[in-house]
């Protein structure tokens, strides 16, 4: 199974449902529609709209974060993990390093992701070195330091999906080599391993993904998607990925 998750961000008003239309439609009359799950991670403010009117369709809603707390608790604007289930997402993402430079530290990470599956939501766990880590070629050991602080080998693995996001690729239109992704992915995938035992999450990719790089991406067999940020924005670029992924 391939995935494709759109993180919107800070992006979406209840109109702009006519962007997923159009993604839903296409994958519903896709013939690689089996392959691949499309996910779509929308404001707080869309969850319960959006997973209402998706139910049963192509694409599934998640929350592009949560708080490290099960259920209610006296936090002003925090949404706790009950909340997002309730209003019918079953995804989240956690720990994006929009989120981790805001604050969030391994410990309160590893809350999100425990308190997220007891929830029943399903866990997109970002990882990614920044520019300076890699310009000194700590990536993997940053990488295995991010991994191996949080995910923890009681987690239910079936319910994890790791989004490996370098933060200079973020919204820069710079990319890795393939090389050097391949190599990464499969050392991300080794660290799991020594976590989770032989079977382990899906690892994604994450960072300036578009309908012509995605050509590169796809010869790397080793990643099972994508975490998709400003192209998932609009149904063409979206549906661009997806169409230039599986021609
Ligand atoms: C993201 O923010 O998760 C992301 C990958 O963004 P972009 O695709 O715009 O680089």
């Amino acid at each position: 199974m391939r995935y494709f998750i759109g993180n919107w961000k800070m992006f979406g008003v209840p109109k702009s449902i006519n962007i997923l239309n159009k993604i839903n439609y296409f994958h519903s009359k896709d013939k690689n529609r089996k392959n691949y799950r499309v996910i779509i991670t929308p404001p707080y403010t869309l969850i319960e709209n959006y997973a209402k009117y998706f139910k049963n369709k192509s694409i599934s809603i998640g929350s592009q974060n949560c708080y490290q707390k099960d259920q209610f608790s006296s936090d002003t604007a925090a949404v706790s993990p009950f909340m997002i289930k309730s209003a019918g997402a079953e995804y989240t993402l956690v720990g994006h390093s929009d989120n981790r430079s805001e604050g969030d530290t391994d410990k309160m990470l590893k809350n999100k992701v425990f308190f997220a599956l007891k929830n029943k939501l399903k866990v997109v766990f970002c990882i990614g070195e920044n520019k300076k880590e890699k310009k000194n070629k700590r990536t993997l050991s940053v990488l295995k330091k991010q991994l191996t602080k949080v995910l923890d080998k009681k987690f239910n693995k079936k319910n994890i999906i790791v989004a490996y996001e370098p933060i200079w690729s973020i919204g820069s239109g710079k990319i890795p080599t393939k090389d050097e992704l391949k190599k990464t992915t499969i050392y991300i995938k080794k660290v799991l391993k020594s976590i989770f035992g032989k079977q382990t999450p899906a690892v994604l990719y994450g960072g300036s993904v578009d309908g012509s790089n995605v050509k590169m991406f796809k010869e790397i067999k080793e990643i099972d998607g994508f975490l998709i940020g400003g192209a998932s924005k609009s149904s063409k670029k979206f549906i661009d990925i997806l169409k230039n992924y599986y021609r």
